[in-house]
C-alpha cells in the first residue's frame, strides 16, 4: 500500500471566530484571504500576488488554527503536511512528495498549502547535526524552493509554512518571492486567554458563576492549546464525577495538573534545575 503523501480537506468549517486574541496576526493575514478569493482585483493593476508566508511562535498558540482559518473564511482547499515528516523518509521520497503535493494544490487552485515545522526540512543547509538522512533533507529543500520559484503570479497557490525557530531556517527560503513576509503569532496575555477561554468553553455546560477573568490570571504562560486542553480536563473531570455542569473547582484541578504538566516538561528540558 502506499503511504499517504499529504493530507486535502475540501471543506474547512475553522473560521477567524475560532481564532481568539491574535489581533494582529490575523490583521496581516485577513489579506491572504483577499487574494485567494478575488486575485485579480491585484494582478490587473500590475500587482503581483506573495507565493507564502511564514507564522512564526512558541508551540501551541494558534498557528495551525490560523491557517486553517484562512481556508475556511477563504473556502478554499487546504493542503497540509509536517516537514517532520519529511525526516523519516526513503531517499527521493520526500522530493516527489513536494512535486506531487503542488500539483494536486495547481489542479485545485485556489488553494492553501500549509507546511507545520518548517525547520525540519528548511534548516540552514549544511548545517545539519542529524545523521544520514541530510542529502535527503536538502533535496526536499530545494524541490520546495524549486516549486515556489515554478509557479506564476497566476497560479493562486499560497503556501503558510510554520515554525517556532525561524532564526534556523535556511535564509534562501525568506527571500523575495518565497517566504517573504513573517507573521508573528505570540504567547497570549491575559486579556487574549479570557478570549480564548471563552471560545474553548463554548459547548461546555458550566455554572453560571463561572470567574472566567480569574482563571485568565490563573494561567500566565499558558498557551491557546494549553487552555483548550484546562477546558476538555475539566469537563471530563465533572463528568467523571456525574456532575451535570462544570464549576470553578473542576477548571482550578484542571490549571493545576496542566501546570504540573508544563513543569515536569521544563525539568527534560534543564535537567541541572
Ligand atoms: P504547534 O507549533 O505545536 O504546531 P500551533 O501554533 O500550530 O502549534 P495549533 O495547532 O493551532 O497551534 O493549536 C492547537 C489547538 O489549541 C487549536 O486547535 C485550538 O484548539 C487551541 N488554540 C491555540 N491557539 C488558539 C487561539 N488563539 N484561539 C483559540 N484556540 C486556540
Amino acid at each position: 500500500s502506499k503511504a499517504k503523501l499529504f493530507d486535502e480537506k475540501n471543506d474547512i468549517q475553522v473560521s477567524f471566530k475560532d481564532v481568539a486574541g491574535l489581533e494582529g496576526a490575523k490583521d496581516e493575514i485577513v489579506e491572504i484571504v483577499e487574494f485567494l478569493k478575488n486575485p485579480e482585483k491585484y494582478t490587473s493593476i500590475g500587482g503581483k500576488i506573495p507565493k507564502g508566508a511564514l507564522l512564526v511562535g512558541p508551540p501551541g498558540t494558534g498557528k495551525t488554527l490560523l491557517a486553517k482559518a484562512v481556508a475556511g473564511e477563504a473556502k478554499v482547499p487546504f493542503f497540509s503536511l509536517s516537514g517532520s515528516d519529511f525526516v523519516e523518509m526513503f531517499v527521493g521520497v520526500g522530493a516527489s512528495r513536494v512535486r506531487d503535493l503542488f500539483k494536486q494544490a495547481k489542479e485545485k487552485s485556489p488553494a492553501i498549502i500549509f507546511i507545520d515545522e518548517i525547520d525540519a526540512v528548511g534548516r540552514a543547509r549544511g548545517k545539519s547535526n542529524f545523521s544520514g538522512s541530510n542529502d535527503e533533507r536538502e533535496n526536499t529543500l530545494n524541490q520546495l524552493l524549486t516549486e515556489m520559484d515554478g509557479f506564476g503570479s497566476n497560479t493562486n497557490v499560497i503556501v503558510l509554512a510554520a515554525t517556532n525557530r525561524a532564526e534556523i531556517l535556511d535564509k534562501a527560503l525568506l527571500r523575495a518571492g518565497r517566504f517573504d513576509r513573517q507573521i508573528y503569532v505570540d504567547l497570549p496575555d491575559v486579556k487574549e486567554r479570557e478570549q480564548i477561554f471563552n471560545v474553548h468553553l463554548r459547548n461546555i455546560k458550566k455554572v453560571d458563576n463561572l470567574d472566567i477573568d480569574f482563571l485568565a490570571k490563573q494561567t500566565p504562560g499558558f498557551s491557546g492549546a494549553d487552555i483548550a486542553n484546562v477546558c476538555n480536563e475539566a469537563a471530563l473531570t465533572a463528568a467523571r464525577k456525574d456532575k451535570s455542569q462544570v464549576d470553578m473547582q473542576d477548571f482550578l484541578d484542571a490549571v493545576d495538573r496542566i501546570i504540573g504538566g508544563l513543569e515536569k516538561k521544563n525539568k527534560i528540558i534543564s535537567p541541572d534545575e
